[in-house]
């Protein structure tokens, strides 16, 4: 094995695991885990660690787990469990037999903290919360050892028991490990490992009323997982040094294959939203978006139920890669990841958005023709399908103009347009209500000039998408924009209130919209392309039968491909 290996991802933790099989460490074994905690649903960011940790294992003959670090049960509910399972499949990665919950090892790593006690690396500290804050120090001044500090170990055990057993109330004991209240690293100066807790978990009800802490539950759950590389996202760095100790000086069962290494990555952070879940709760549980799969939102369920399918989202984690350094993603490349992917593999159709009545007074009235166009000019493999053409048809009000502007190069009156994939049609009058708005068009067409016919050649500047009036359905069709207005709604410092920065145009309902036949006759969950309107997905859920609701998933305006044209 080399690392010029084309098949192995081309990053920095790649070439860790290069370097780790070349020296047999771990006997040559990748085993990787995604560990998120069940507080919330997971976002765009969770699937680039999704791809990294399932990728690796894959791209190496490994093995991914998957682990709820279930860890706080005042914020955690079975619902967070079961979305993100769902979505770990739909982004298409499977954990086989490996479902694991830090809760399932509450009871050993009791067992190993009364060794941990007993060692002396342990003690019970009676010390507020607020104490503990002003004993910590700074940055730039040492802490203060807990009078707490020096109990025997006899008492510590016997203090610990009895947290157990619920003598006492919450917050008024904790268990820390005893590093060194002198550390430059804030996180070594004698860190919580077990607080009082009553609530009730979602896996283990009420059995416990004390909890370990992440930092300590994580390494631990690491080691007895057999995990080799455990990758998470950069503001851990300064926590790897007491991820390193607690493997240390806990005694867990030691395993002559080798011992879990931590490795830091940099999150994704995208353009346009907001990615902690702390905020994307907020909004949800505010009513700013319309649950957690709101299509507006960067969630795995929000971004499925706007159309986006889990290739597009592989495809744009490969993209953006693997650094060791923060960054601040573009959303258009998400979204051309996604145009790249239905561009292929969207069929085309008709739908028009906001409908204008055309009448073409030499075609007979009463007659229908079924024209054939192309499915995907893309893919000839996706073959035709036939369209009605009648003497009423829809067009979109913005293709026609009375008095248009130069360089206006659709319907008005005197002007010759091509209808797609069927004639060209002139303007010959527009009538008008009482109000002086427009009711309808009037036109004549050409009836040789569909493709084939002898004046099919005739240039023509304008090409229109329409639908026949009688031979459309109904829609309603969604809109969306990004879901706030300034690229970074958290402020560089991260302190702007993200909730001033929401898009009040983020979501656009059109309710009278028509589309054609084959439009009418889709499954939900398919996706298309509406000729100059952008990719759309038939909502699934949303969707009744005769009453079909489109999300636009992405406009046809690739602005990433623009990008990358100017650079
Ligand atoms: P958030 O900060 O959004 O609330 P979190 O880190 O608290 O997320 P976890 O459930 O702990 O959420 O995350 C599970 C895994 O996903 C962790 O390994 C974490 O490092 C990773 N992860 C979370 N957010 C991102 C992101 N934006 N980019 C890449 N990986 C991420
Ligand atoms: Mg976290």
């Amino acid at each position: 094995m080399t690392s010029n290996d084309p098949s192995l991802p081309t990053n920095f933790i790649q070439s860790i695991i290069n370097e780790d099989k070349a020296n047999n460490k771990n006997e040559g074994r990748v085993h990787t885990r995604f560990p998120p905690e069940p507080n919330g649903y997971l976002h765009i960011g969770h699937a680039k660690a999704i791809c990294l940790n399932f990728g690796l294992a894959a791209a190496n003959q490994g093995l991914c787990n998957l682990r709820f670090d279930d860890t706080n049960p005042s914020k955690e509910d079975q619902e967070y469990v079961d979305s993100i399972q769902n979505d770990v499949k739909w982004l298409g990665f499977d954990w086989d037999d490996r479902l694991f919950y830090a809760s399932d090892y509450f009871a050993q790593l009791y067992e190993y903290t009364l060794g941990l006690i007993e060692s002396g690396a342990a003690y019970v500290c009676d010390l507020s919360a607020q104490e503990i804050r002003e004993y910590r120090g700074t940055l730039t001044e040492p802490g203060k050892n807990s009078p707490y500090r020096n109990r025997s170990v006899e008492e510590n055990l016997d203090l610990f028991k009895r947290m157990k057993a619920g003598e006492y109330p919450d917050g008024t004991r904790v268990l820390r490990a005893k590093i060194d209240m002198a550390s430059p690293n804030l996180n070594m100066r004698d860190p919580v490992l077990y607080r009082i807790l009553r609530a009730t978990h979602h896996r283990t009800g009420d059995q416990w009323c004390i909890y370990p802490m992440y930092d300590y539950a994580h390494p631990v759950s690491d080691a007895l997982e057999r995990i080799t590389h455990s990758i998470c996202t950069l503001e851990f760095a300064d926590h790897r040094p007491l991820y390193d100790w607690a493997l240390d000086k806990v005694d867990y069962a030691v395993d002559a294959m080798g011992r879990p290494q931590q490795i830091e990555f940099a999150r994704l952070n995208l353009t346009y939203t907001v990615m902690s879940k702390r905020k994307l709760r907020e909004l949800v549980m505010q009513g700013y978006v319309n649950g957690w799969d709101d299509p507006r939102m960067p969630t795995i369920s929000g971004l499925r139920r706007r159309g986006y399918t889990p290739e597009s989202i592989r495809d744009f984690c490969d993209r953006i890669g693997v650094a060791k350094r923060d960054s601040m993603v573009d959303i258009a490349l998400l979204e051309h990841c996604i145009r790249e992917d239905l561009n292929r593999n969207a069929p085309r159709a008709m739908a028009v958005l906001r409908p204008l009545r055309v009448i073409i007074d030499n075609f007979p009235e009463g007659q229908v023709e079924w024209l054939e166009a192309e499915n995907n000019p893309e893919n000839p493999d996706m073959g035709t399908r036939l369209v009605p053409f009648a003497r009423e048809i829809f067009i979109e009000q913005e293709d026609f103009m009375e008095n248009p502007p130069k360089k206006y190069f659709r319907l008005s009156p005197g002007v010759e347009i091509r209808l797609k994939s069927a004639y060209i049609i002139k303007c010959e009058q527009v009538v008008k209500d009482g109000n002086g708005s427009i009711v309808e068009v009037h036109c004549s067409y050409d009836p040789e000039s569909r493709s084939g016919g002898a004046t099919s050649g005739r240039k023509i500047k304008g090409t229109s998408h329409w639908v026949a009036a009688d031979h459309s359905a109904p829609a309603k069709v969604r809109i969306y924009e990004h879901l706030f207005t300034t690229e970074n709604p958290d402020g560089y410092d991260g302190e702007a209130d993200y909730k001033t920065q929401l898009n009040p145009h983020s979501e656009q309902v059109l309710q009278e919209c028509r589309i054609e036949p084959s439009l009418a006759a889709a499954l939900p969950g398919s996706r298309f392309q509406f000729l100059r309107q952008g990719y759309f997905f038939l909502d699934p859920e949303e969707s009744k039968p005769g009453q079909p609701v489109f999300n636009r998933i992405v406009s046809l305006r690739d602005t990433w491909a623009k990008i990358l044209k100017g650079s």
